[in-house]
């Protein structure tokens, strides 16, 4: 079939129809139909992805713009997503992709060897899928990882969790690290302002904590006057504490009005920093803020003596003190993924912009 892939993760039901079972809709499609992603469409009796291999463009960016801050500071990952979402969230800050359709984006054909050769040749040191949920173009993700990793490149996953536990252990086995959202802790929320649910999030979260060795890092949008209330994120953060650890990196980032959600204003930097501080008094280590200028939110403290490890502006890195994983003053571990060797106030890792690349 043109432009379109056998897809995994379904089964027929009934005479005319296919469930997908990649993520928690279990869309049930019929002949000629797309699922809720649109990707994922059903002819002939079976599901296809018209995901697979139609990347909407490439960036390299810098990583902590994913945001990851305790994975590999400083490098940057080739970048790219596809079309569609499984979720419909009315803040969509990539809406122009995620609401897109391919026919309109005139997407180009790629295969896996083709996009870690182009990592390669723009000196990057992995590939992030993201921009879109990559979960619903989980078999491209997969084949583009698995080349990734034989030609020494890592790869991360950015993405919102909403994935069923059916296909998370595949999606993630080639992965090392991945940011996932957290869009509020209400039912309320998922349910009205993302289409979506909040527990199959949080049940993707404590997998990849307990049951996998993917560095992981959580983020939050914070949105005025919908989920930015102390007690929310409170909450938010003791069930953060309870099920993920202190250790793992908690970012609050701002939200500036986009798609469907013209009529708030951006969010305010005091509403981020209360956010941080909330999380802190909580026990959470390594809290950060995005999408705004602060260099104390955005810096890596020693979780024991305090001392500045990774000193950041926005994603530049502007100061660099590890001994690999270790703190340069007193020598105790910072959890995630570091460069090797001692680096001690150098101005290495400092990429901090993004720049579009082609085939
Ligand atoms: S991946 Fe797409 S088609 Fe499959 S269940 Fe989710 S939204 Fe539906």
């Amino acid at each position: 079939m043109t432009g379109l892939h056998p897809a995994r993760w379904w089964h027929a039901e009934g005479a005319s129809k296919v469930r997908c079972t990649l993520c928690p809709r279990y869309c049930l499609i019929g002949e000629g139909q797309s699922g809720f992603c649109y990707i994922r469409q059903h002819h002939d009796g079976r599901l296809w992805s018209a995901g697979y291999g139609r990347p909407s463009g490439f960036a390299a960016d810098p990583i902590e713009k994913k945001p990851l801050n305790h994975f590999l500071p400083g490098v940057r990952v080739l970048s790219f997503g596809t079309v569609g979402c499984n979720l419909g969230c009315k803040f969509c800050q990539n809406w122009d992709i995620s609401k897109a359709r391919d026919e309109e984006r005139g997407l180009a054909s790629v295969t896996p060897e083709e996009v870690v050769a182009l990592a390669r040749r723009t000196g990057c040191a992995g590939i992030a899928y993201t921009y879109n949920d990559p979960v619903i173009w989980a078999e491209f993700a997969i084949d583009v990882a698995r080349v990734a990793r034989a030609a020494g490149l890592v790869n991360v996953l950015v993405t919102a969790g909403y994935v069923t536990a059916e296909a998370r252990p595949e999606l993630f086995e080639h992965m090392d690290a991945t940011n996932v959202d957290l869009k509020a802790f209400t039912e309320e929320f998922y349910h009205r302002i993302t289409l979506s649910h909040l527990a199959p999030v949080l049940e993707t979260l404590v997998w990849l904590r307990r049951e996998t060795a993917v560095w992981t890092e959580v983020t939050t949008l914070l949105i005025p006057g919908l989920n930015d209330g102390d007690e929310e994120i409170g909450r938010q953060c003791d069930w953060f504490l309870e099920h993920l650890g202190a250790d793992v990196p908690l970012h609050f980032t701002a939200f500036h009005p986009d798609y469907r959600m013209l009529d708030r204003e951006r969010t305010p930097a005091t509403t981020l920093r209360r956010a941080r501080a909330i999380a802190r008094a909580r026990g959470i280590r390594h809290c950060y803020v995005g999408n705004i200028h602060d260099r104390e939110g955005q810096t890596t403290f020693c979780p024991t003596c305090g001392a500045t490890l990774i000193e950041r502006d926005w994603h530049a890195i502007r100061r660099y003190r590890l001994d690999g994983n270790c703190c340069v003053e007193c020598g105790a571990g910072l959890p995630g993924r570091f460069h090797p060797g001692r680096h001690d106030g150098t101005e290495r890792h400092t990429p901090g912009t993004r720049f579009a690349v082609s085939l």
